[in-house]
């Protein structure tokens, strides 16, 4: 019994033992454990804090940067201070655009009289429906030469007060896609208007472009209108006071009723054949009753625009190349930027610096808002960068998002696509990105004259209507709120070549920073 009861005793010590151990044991593990933890979560902690010091490094620096870039401005000598402004010439075919062009050119001394001879004289050997078409389509094929691919036709001239570049909208055959593309760099419209008997009714009147371009360009964001009453030296016009007055008054309800006000809209007569009344004003004794400016005086007399100096900076990519390191071209459309500058490009957050900087053709060491730049950029490889990326400062970064709420005109269907529901694919354009997309909600349509929301439930769209969309974009790409960047908030939609709608960004659904983070690797959503 003894035996047993000491066998059990000792079979008992031994278990305890046992027990205690594994105890133990498992006591040192959870205590290991907790370590473990303990100094996962330091080290997490630590690394969260040289994050928030390394992000707080960069935001004092780039505000620093800010602060430095603001005194510069202000104290600038070297940059043109000459305001610069896009100018889109719409309105019907033949209305006058490609001769008021060349005229420009020719009044502006960009180009000479032989050389406008030469084009005349081309023009008419080839049947060309105009010169001034020709001569823009040269520059920018040399533009092209250089590398500098460059979508919309340019040609530049500038007067004692401002500097200006004419957008190249033209172009019969695709007219409004090309116009829509020129739109909406511009920052005023040139709306002109064929005085010849006849040729303004028909270019009114349904079916004629003078209503559809007006529409277009007021919803791509162009909110001052010069309107070029033109061809007034026409034998059926002889400069009289009376038919401009009834343009003048036939197209003022209508334009404010496509949203311009009334002080944004200035009506100018013109002879853009033989140039009267575009640089000098019109002679009295030629037209006693025009108490108004010439067209360059009216240009030079716009309000300045209404770009704030204090604006973070924005700069979409246009193109890239390299060229003795990394260059990049682009036109700054919020904000400014100088040499020495530490930027970041968006989606995929790859820091940089400016080290070289060019305003046209000349270098400079700041650049300001609406300048058509080149820049060489260090700290990033060229094949990196794309086209559609956007250049900003690295404590105001750009919106990066793959949902957009937008406000949508539908312009033109396909035929077999003759509906725009939830579910459509299309291409978006915006800044210079070009991205697909699918119609995820139809928010609500709109009535297009009052351009209030409509009660009844909307399912699709046609034609001619406007709505509120909620759009998914295939990459995460950079956009900006119409109402805060309006050149990075408002875009076009094609589908098979066509336009088929233009738009405005009204809300961005926010990316989270993997999604930055993937588009670094998978090389950035704009291509
Ligand atoms: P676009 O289609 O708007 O670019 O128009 P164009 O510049 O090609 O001009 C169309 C036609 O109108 C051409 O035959 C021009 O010579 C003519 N034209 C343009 N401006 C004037 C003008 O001020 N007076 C007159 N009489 N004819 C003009």
């Amino acid at each position: 019994m003894q035996k047993v009861a000491k066998t059990l005793t000792i079979g008992g010590d031994s278990g305890s033992d046992s027990a205690l151990s594994q105890m133990a044991e498992r006591e040192q593990k959870l205590k290991e454990e907790q370590q473990r933890k303990e100094e996962k979560e330091e080290a997490k902690r630590l690394q969260q804090m040289e994050k928030e010091r390394k992000d707080s490094e960069r935001k004092k620096e780039a505000e620093e940067e800010e602060k430095q870039l603001m005194e510069e401005l202000a104290n600038s000598k070297d940059a043109d201070s000459r305001e610069h402004l896009n100018l889109v010439f719409i309105g019907h075919v033949d209305a006058g655009k490609s001769t008021i062009g060349g005229q420009i050119l020719y009044l502006s001394g960009q180009v000479d009289q032989r050389v406008i001879e030469k084009y005349e004289r081309e023009a008419k050997d080839k049947n060309r429906d105009s010169w001034y078409m020709a001569y823009i389509m040269d520059t920018s094929e040399e533009e092209r030469a250089k590398g500098k691919t460059v979508e919309v036709g340019k040609a530049h001239f500038a007067t004692e007060k401002k500097r200006y570049t004419v957008l190249d909208a033209p172009g019969h055959k695709n007219y409004v896609p090309n116009m829509i593309a020129g739109a909406a760099q511009a920052d005023v419209g040139v709306l002109v208007i064929a005085a010849r008997k006849g040729e303004f009714e028909t270019g009114f009147e349904k079916g004629g472009q003078t209503r559809e371009h007006a529409q277009l360009a007021k919803t791509l964001g162009v909110t001052k209108l010069v309107v070029v009453v033109n061809k007034m030296d026409d034998p059926s016009v002889k400069w009289d006071k009376k038919r401009f007055d009834e343009v003048h008054t036939k197209l003022i309800p209508f334009l404010k009723i496509c949203g311009y006000k009334e002080k944004d809209i200035t009506f100018v007569p013109i002879s853009g054949l033989k140039g009267t009344n575009v640089k000098d004003l019109v002679s009295k004794s030629e037209c006693d009753w025009y108490g108004g400016k010439s067209f360059f005086d009216t240009l030079d007399d716009l309000e300045p625009m209404d770009r704030d100096p204090n604006a973070p900076f924005r700069m979409p990519v246009m193109d890239k190349y390299a060229e003795m390191g990394c260059m990049v071209m682009g036109k700054t459309e919020s904000g400014a930027c100088r040499v020495g500058q530490k930027l970041t490009l968006m989606p995929g957050r790859i820091d940089c610096k400016i080290e070289k900087l060019w305003q046209d053709e000349d270098e400079c060491s700041i650049c300001k808002c609406g300048e058509n730049v080149r820049m060489k950029l260090s700290g990033v490889d060229e094949k990196d960068i794309h086209p559609g990326m956007v250049l900003c400062p690295p404590n105001k970064l750009v919106h990066v998002t793959q949902e957009i709420e937008c406000q949508l005109a539908i312009v033109e269907l396909l035929d077999h696509k003759s509906i725009f529901s939830t579910g459509y694919n299309a291409v978006i354009h915006i800044h210079s990105v070009t991205e697909e997309i699918e119609v995820k909600k139809l928010v609500s349509e709109m009535d297009p004259k009052t351009r209030k929301p409509k009660e009844s439930k909307c399912k699709y769209l046609k034609a001619g209507s406007i709505g509120v969309v909620r759009i998914t974009i295939a990459a995460p790409i950079c956009v900006e709120k119409f109402s805060d960047v309006p050149q990075l908030g408002r875009f076009t939609l094609r589908d098979e070549g066509k336009t088929i709608a233009i738009g405005k960004v009204l809300r961005i659904k926010p990316k989270s920073e993997e999604i930055d983070n993937m588009a670094k690797t998978t090389g950035g959503a704009a291509v």
